[in-house]
């Protein structure tokens, strides 16, 4: 099941103003973002499905597409990771506490919780695609007993690229089995060293037939990762993976992030690998 986003069936173009309660430096040019809304009738609601993303807005400079990385049960305020690319996201670095920015959404498509209920689950991260993927781990260890295995294989080009180490261990007693790699050995970095299909290759899956693998990341790396579970025997139908494609409306009015017959911001981000696999391979599309 795929979850489309209320804000699509309200109001795409409804701005609100968003107040930065919060801001954590987590690696180089990346920061976590905690916002909070006021509406009108004085009550906000936080609720969105891990996978989801807002648009943020900086006034006379620009909007992009940000993913919901916070707790999808936090009520109180939406959580965004941020790397500094280009305008709107170097204006964003500029600001602080208490400082405001416009905000649209939740827009798009979740990742498929109800389906992997009763399954095993392999997530895989590479670089700051693990911000999408954070919610979904905050939601599956909340209902740890309703999955059976999960792996969670995160790569980064080096270890100062790893998002969230803070969080590795809570995860690992909440019952994750994450493994770490990076493209590049740094000092003091005695673990696994090469690209994240290598971890995914040597996994032993117990029921391949019952497992899901659920990627986030570069775009190569995800249809390397795809190929890798493919190969161990999980289904294309079992893949999911969340796409990347600059995107202007959000609301699939404007063609900006169409791929093939897909609109990413309205049929994704979140997509079956069965759905999307041939546009992938088609360059330049
Ligand atoms: C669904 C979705 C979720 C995203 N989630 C996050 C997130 O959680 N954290 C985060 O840091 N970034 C995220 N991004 C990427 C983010 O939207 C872009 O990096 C951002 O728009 C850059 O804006 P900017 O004005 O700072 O840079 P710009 O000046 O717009 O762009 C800088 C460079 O990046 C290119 N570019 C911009 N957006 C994209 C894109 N989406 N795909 C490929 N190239 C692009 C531009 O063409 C330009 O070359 C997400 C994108 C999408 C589509």
């Amino acid at each position: 099941m795929t979850v489309h986003s209320t804000a699509l069936r309200a109001n795409p173009w409804l701005t609100r103003t968003a107040r930065i309660e919060d801001v954590i430096g987590e690696i180089s040019g990346v920061c976590t973002y905690r916002l909070t809304v006021s509406d009108k009738n004085g009550g906000a609601s936080y609720g969105f499905a891990p996978g989801q993303f807002n648009m943020l807005y900086l006034p006379g400079v620009g909007e992009s597409a940000i993913s919901m990385s916070g707790d999808p049960a936090r009520t109180d305020s939406w959580i965004h990771t941020v790397r500094v690319a280009g305008n709107v996201t170097k204006t964003l670095a500029g600001l602080g506490r208490g400082d405001t920015l416009g905000l649209r959404g939740p827009f798009g498509t979740g990742w498929p919780h109800e389906e992997l209920i009763g399954n095993d689950i392999v997530i895989v991260a590479g670089g700051l695609g693990m911000a999408p993927l954070r919610p979904l781990i905050y939601q599956l260890m909340s209902q740890r007993d309703k999955f059976n295995r999960i792996w969670l294989i995160c790569g980064a080009r080096s270890f100062d690229g790893l998002l969230y180490v803070r969080e590795y261990n809570t995860w690992r007693k909440g019952g994750i089995d994450v493994q770490l790699t990076v493209d590049r050995a740094t000092d003091g970095w005695a673990g696994h060293v090469g690209v994240v299909t290598l971890l995914i290759d040597r996994l032993q899956l117990p029921r391949p037939e019952q497992t899901y693998l659920v990627a986030c990341g570069p775009e190569v790396m995800m249809k390397y990762a795809a190929a890798s579970g493919i190969r161990l025997g999980i289904a294309e139908k079992r893949i999911w993976v969340s796409l990347e494609r600059n995107m202007r409306c959000a609301a699939g009015l404007c063609g900006h992030c169409q791929l093939g017959p897909e609109f990413i911001c309205k049929d994704g981000p979140v997509l079956r690998y069965d759905r999307i696999r041939k546009y992938l391979f088609v360059e330049q599309l």
